[in-house]
């Protein structure tokens, strides 16, 4: 059984499968909103898919909400690259990660164009730190100084339109202000974002605490099981120990 039918929802949640993502989740459902929880994928990922799924019928199941699959299905292999080889050859200059950022934003704009009467966009981020708020650890919030993306100290705070970092800042704004001519007044928001990841953790029901999907790496065991070697299942060890510690 649902919570609340899927015509009634309130605000955009976009769902990796990930502990940040779960955890907003659970967040939102306790200050009583009725979330479109979307899930973006490659068609040509089948599985890795199957993976996220496996985590998102789980959620669907304890939750009583729906998570939507949005599905690339594009007519080029490679998820919509031509030639790997020639786009690696530009992005492997950057020391940038290839982004999930600009996929799920997009998205989720597009999701909020649909449905008009929704102002809030919310999305997984944990700044706040590893095991303690300001440990330094987690994601990073990027300005440019001197023309350079450059890391800056974590808010201790949510983010939204008040206070992005350069990295999202003009991006978001793009697709905000986009919105705004159809009289959309909306804002993508990480509420949790100052939050540490053992505090997300500790959010998570038990039953749901093991069916997150971190890992970056899944080829290295055939897709079995999480690799247990990238730094995504790395850092989620290092919580999972904490936990059981106590801490
Ligand atoms: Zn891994």
């Amino acid at each position: 059984m649902n919570r609340y039918d899927i015509e009634d929802v309130d605000c955009i949640l976009a769902f990796s499968g990930g502990m940040d993502a779960t955890a907003v989740l659970q967040y939102l459902l306790d200050n009583g909103k009725k979330p479109y929880i979307f899930h973006h994928q490659w068609a040509s990922n089948p599985t890795i898919n199957k993976l996220v799924r496996k985590a998102s019928n789980k959620v669907e199941n304890y939750y009583g909400v729906k998570v939507v699959d949005w599905t690339h299905q594009v007519e080029a292999n490679n998820q919509g690259f031509p030639n790997r080889n020639k786009s690696n050859e530009h992005y492997d200059k950057l020391n940038l990660l290839s982004p999930s950022l600009p996929k799920w934003s997009a998205i989720a704009m597009m999701a909020n164009y649909n449905m008009p009467w929704i102002n809030e966009i919310y999305w997984g981020m944990c700044y706040g730190g590893m095991l303690k708020r300001g440990d330094g650890d987690g994601d990073k919030l990027m300005n440019y100084v001197d023309g350079k993306l450059t890391r800056i100290p974590p808010y201790e705070k949510p983010m939204d339109k008040s206070n992005y970092d350069d990295r999202h800042k003009q991006l978001f704004n793009g697709y905000l202000q986009w919105l705004e001519m159809f009289n959309i007044d909306s804002n993508y928001i990480a509420p949790l974002g100052h939050y540490s990841k053992l505090e997300l953790y500790k959010m998570l029901p038990n039953d749901i605490k093991d069916s997150i999907v971190t890992c970056i790496n899944y080829k290295k065991t055939k897709y079995k099981s999480e690799c247990g070697s990238c730094h995504k299942c790395k850092e989620l060890d290092k919580v999972k120990q904490a936990y059981a510690a106590g801490l």
